[in-house]
């Protein structure tokens, strides 16, 4: 596939190196950690002038109610922000649908919040990977391809929530609904740091246990007390049996609070555990058997355990439509001299809810980058043209014809 019909409106996005790092920066530096309601307020608006200037129309879609266990055990609603979705050609038969998500994990009070520019040139700063960097490389690729001959041909949608980093419970049921109407997915994750792309994704769930006892005085009616974290660890010896029976499907005990005071028995325990598989069918067995050994173990006399969650991103596998997608990337990257390679990877994102409502996606279109998720987050400001163009190929290659569009997944 020569790109030489499409070279003038490739060359639209040459010289926007500087312009894409200074937005980047820009964004980088307004805290928009996921519990900061005001902060993804002020991306919301930042994206909506940005995207609205380059073609969109632009609407907010509230957050769906969540609710989480506390550290005392209780059930309480979590309020997210708002998602923002942009749609252009919204009558078009063939659509896109670029997803990208407005939240750090930095929260507002994160010792990490002002984007620099190291001296070898790599941009340092929170969200500049992961994924305000691939925010800025989604909408130069949509402006340029909404400015070229080919815009009417197919529909752009967009969307871009604000808590995909604690799971997308909130917004999950719009990225399904939003998939459904779509052909493929183009998700702005970054690359990792040798510019491979993410291709198969385990699958996730997040389980919490809250276990209840009954408090006493530790010297003086010991006896009456029925102790919660004793009755949590039974229980998590019991759940770690689970590791090893399969391969791929892990679990791992990550988080536990519990007691008062030395002197007192405590009377309640909350544990967070998380699991991952590369099956759907060890997912599924994971899930199944963490709710029988539950049920099954005996966590002492009068102890007493809840089990809240259970799998939110399933498994996305590189099959069918998405390995079709997939050849689709590698070309475009080959007839731009971008190697373009994938690797399965253990972590998870919004691919894994796009495919489970059968859409084929490529999930690491954003920048190159790494050290995500901690205070050392760096990106290639050098990836940045490079990765629009393999955006804008992918969208043109469709839009002209050039290139088949993948399969829906079958679900
Ligand atoms: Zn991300």
């Amino acid at each position: 596939m020569p790109t030489s019909d499409f070279d003038s409106i490739l060359g639209s996005l040459d010289g926007l190196t500087e312009q894409m790092t200074d937005r980047t920066m820009r964004w980088s530096a307004i805290n928009s950690g996921t519990a900061n309601l005001e902060g993804l307020a002020q991306m919301a608006d930042e994206v909506t002038a940005a995207f609205t200037e380059a073609g969109f129309e632009a609407e907010r879609v509230p957050p769906a109610p969540v609710t989480e266990v506390n550290d005392k055990g209780d059930v309480v609603e979590i309020v997210r922000g708002e998602a923002c979705v942009f749609r252009a050609n919204p009558t078009a038969n063939r659509r896109i649908l670029m997803t990208g998500h407005l939240d750090t994990v930095f929260p507002k009070n994160s010792h990490f919040q002002t984007p620099v520019i190291r001296d070898d040139g790599t941009l340092h700063g929170p969200g500049v990977a992961d994924m305000k960097g691939g925010i800025c490389v989604m909408l130069e690729a949509a402006r340029a391809f909404l400015n070229s001959p080919y815009a009417d041909n197919i529909g752009i949608d967009v969307i871009l929530n604000a808590d995909e980093e604690t799971g997308s419970h909130a917004s999950a049921a719009l990225l399904a609904r939003m998939a459904k109407e779509a052909d493929i997915g183009m998700v702005y994750e970054p690359a990792l740091p040798d510019g491979t792309l993410a291709g198969a994704r385990a699958g996730s769930g997040h389980y919490t246990f809250t276990v209840r006892g009954l408090a006493a005085h530790a010297g003086r009616e010991f006896d009456k007390g029925k102790n919660a974290i004793l009755g949590a660890a039974r229980l998590m010896l019991a759940i770690d049996e689970l590791n090893g029976v399969r391969d791929g499907a892990t679990i791992n005990i990550g988080v536990i609070d519990g007691g008062v005071a030395t002197n007192v028995v405590p009377d309640t325990c909350v544990v967070r555990i998380n699991v991952r598989a590369r099956k759907t069918e060890d997912l599924n067995w994971v899930d199944a058997e963490i709710r029988r050994v539950h049920e099954e173990t005996d966590l002492g006399d009068g102890i007493t355990a809840e089990l809240h969650g259970g799998v939110h991103r399933p498994v996305k596998e590189m099959k069918g439509g998405t390995a079709e997608l997939f050849q689709l990337v590698k070309k475009a990257g080959g007839d731009l001299g971008i190697g373009i390679d994938w690797a399965p990877t253990g972590g998870c994102c919004d691919g894994n809810n796009l495919a489970d409502a059968g859409l084929p996606n490529v999930d690491t279109l954003g920048v190159v980058g790494g050290k995500i998720h901690s205070d050392q987050e760096y990106a290639h400001p050098e990836s940045f043209v490079p990765r629009a163009k393999l955006s804008l190929l992918i969208m043109l290659l469709l839009a002209s014809g050039k290139a088949p569009w993948p399969k829906r997944l079958d679900v």
